[in-house]
């Protein structure tokens, strides 16, 4: 059935109220993201993210630490798999440098991601964990190097770690399944979640947009999912093919439906914390800045050294020098400010407000962390 426009903006108009749809409608809206119905999303999401966070745009130093990795992800340009990725590991010297470097450009944030690396045990990687917040103790760590037990993310949580990513890549077992080799379940995925949040993590999940087999069935359902996860951060990104994996052929998901998709999860999760992605960014030189007016309010700048930018390569033409540098401070403010927003220097944590009263759930549970900086 086709639906009139004013039909779709009322259902537009339900989510911002009720923060949920059902499946059918989310479907409905995802099959046509005609362009006047997304000017009046997009503006709605723009309203919703004022009230929570002004015109604040908060950055994240991304410091990709390594790009060794176990796992095979089929769409994933560091996978086991693939021989011709040139191999890098940073070490502690490497990355507080990176930190440094960071924090004298006004980062409050670091985000250390990596593939899944044996080599960063729990010894090694709390040490490093340790030694940032101590150098560093108005500053937020973030990780996300993947699936990792119980224990391990106790002790980064107790080493002085505050949120983590990790994406739960699709909702719909049986995709996730086409996208991941058999080791790797959604289950375990969505325990590592789980487990992540009642440690007391900010955490942050999110799926691809375009990847292979994906429908409007399968986004619904990862709208949903996010929805019962309420997690305080979502990343999420068009697939992008990268040339030496086994989705080299496939199709590129498009700036418009992730723009759009991050319209819906503004009105879905009001006060997340929503990254305009580099992914978005290498699919459409302005999508960063699309994404802003979409109602991200995040970005997610490179501070990884020079010369291991061009290794970390997740899928092709990615996006990581000029520009996306992140010592191009300068370039990324005037950008944010010609749009209407600005950079702030911040630590950039999830602030729920209810009932004009800010929900403190979040930092009880900070409170049970042992490690004092
Ligand atoms: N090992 C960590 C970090 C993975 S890289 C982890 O598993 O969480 C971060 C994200 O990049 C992934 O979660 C995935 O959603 C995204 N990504 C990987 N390959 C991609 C591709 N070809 N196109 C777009 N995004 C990709």
């Amino acid at each position: 059935m086709k639906q009139s426009i004013e039909e779709l903006k009322q259902l537009i108009d339900r989510l911002e109220k009720e923060h949920v749809l059902s499946k059918e409608e989310f479907i409905t809206l995802i099959d046509n993201p005609v362009p006047e119905l997304s000017e009046y999303l997009f503006e709605k999401a723009r309203g919703i993210r004022r009230e929570h966070y002004g015109t604040d745009v908060y950055l994240r130093g991304l410091i990709e630490f390594t790009n060794y990795c176990k796992n095979d992800c089929y769409y994933c340009g560091i996978r086991r798999s693939n021989r011709n990725a040139s191999r890098y590991r940073l070490t502690k010297d490497q990355i507080l440098a990176c930190c440094k470097e960071g924090y004298g450009l006004g980062y409050r944030t670091f985000v250390l991601q990596g593939g899944e690396d044996g080599y960063y045990s729990d010894e090694v990687l709390t040490d490093i964990i340790r030694d940032i917040k101590i150098r560093y103790p108005d500053c937020a760590l973030t990780l996300s190097v993947g699936e990792r037990s119980y224990e391990s993310y106790l002790a980064f949580y107790e080493a002085g770690a505050d949120r983590y990513l990790l994406r739960h890549e699709t909702a719909d077992q049986v995709h996730y399944g086409k996208l991941h080799p058999p080791a790797l379940t959604l289950d375990t995925r969505k325990q590592c979640l789980m487990e992540l949040k009642e440690i007391g993590y900010q955490v942050g999940s999110g799926f691809m947009v375009g990847s292979p087999g994906q429908t409007s069935g399968h986004l619904a359902e990862d709208l949903l999912f996010l929805h019962a996860l309420q997690p305080q951060m979502v990343g999420i990104g068009p697939f992008i093919a990268h040339h030496d994996t086994p989705f080299a052929a496939e199709e590129n998901g498009t700036a418009d439906l992730t723009l759009f998709l991050l319209g819906l999860i503004r009105l879905m999760l009001p006060a997340v914390l929503l990254p305009a992605t580099t992914a978005l960014g290498t699919i459409d030189p302005a999508g960063r800045d699309k994404g802003i007016l979409a109602g991200a309010n995040v970005v997610m700048p490179n501070l990884s050294p020079r010369e291991v930018r061009n290794k970390y390569l997740l899928y092709d033409n990615k996006i990581c020098t000029g520009d996306e540098a992140a010592e191009c401070r300068h370039d990324i403010d005037s950008r944010i400010r010609s749009l209407g927003y600005q950079v702030v220097v911040d630590r950039g944590d999830f602030k729920q407000i209810t009932g004009g009263k800010k929900d403190v759930s979040c930092e009880i549970n900070q409170s049970r962390r042992i490690y004092q900086p």
